[in-house]
C-alpha cells in the first residue's frame, strides 16, 4: 500500500488535532480544579467560606443567613455544578454554598 503525501498531510493533521484537543480538556480540568484557599489574604479580607452557613455572622454582620454564592450576582456557575467562577477570585472557582462580603442578591 503506497502513502500519498495528500494521504500523509490529513493524518499528520488529525494526530496534531487530536493533541491540541486533549492538551486542552487537561488544561481546564486543571483549572476547574483550582478552588479559593480560605486562608489566602483576599479570602480573609472578604470572610469568604466555601459554606456560607460558617460565616462568622458576628465578624461578618453583612452577612444573612440563607445568602450563598449560586444566589450571588457574581456567581458565573452553572446551574447545578457545585464550584463556579466568580470575578472576584479570577483565575479560582467558589463553591455554589460559598459566601463572602461582596455579596450581591440577584435582581
Ligand atoms: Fe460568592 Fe458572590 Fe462573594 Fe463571589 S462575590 S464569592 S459569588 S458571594
Amino acid at each position: 500500500m503506497k502513502t500519498t503525501r495528500r494521504d500523509f498531510l490529513i493524518s499528520s493533521a488529525s494526530v496534531v488535532s487530536a493533541g491540541v484537543v486533549s492538551a486542552l480538556a487537561v488544561q481546564r480540568q486543571a483549572m476547574a480544579a483550582q478552588h479559593v484557599d480560605e486562608n489566602s489574604p483576599l479570602a480573609k479580607q472578604l470572610g469568604y467560606k466555601h459554606d456560607a452557613t460558617l460565616v462568622d455572622a458576628k465578624a461578618e454582620p453583612k452577612y444573612k443567613p440563607g445568602e450563598h454564592c449560586a444566589t450571588c450576582q457574581l456567581y458565573q456557575g452553572k446551574p447545578g455544578e457545585p464550584w463556579g467562577p466568580c470575578p472576584i477570585f479570577q483565575g479560582q472557582d467558589v463553591s455554589d454554598k460559598g459566601w463572602c462580603s461582596a455579596y450581591t442578591p440577584k435582581a
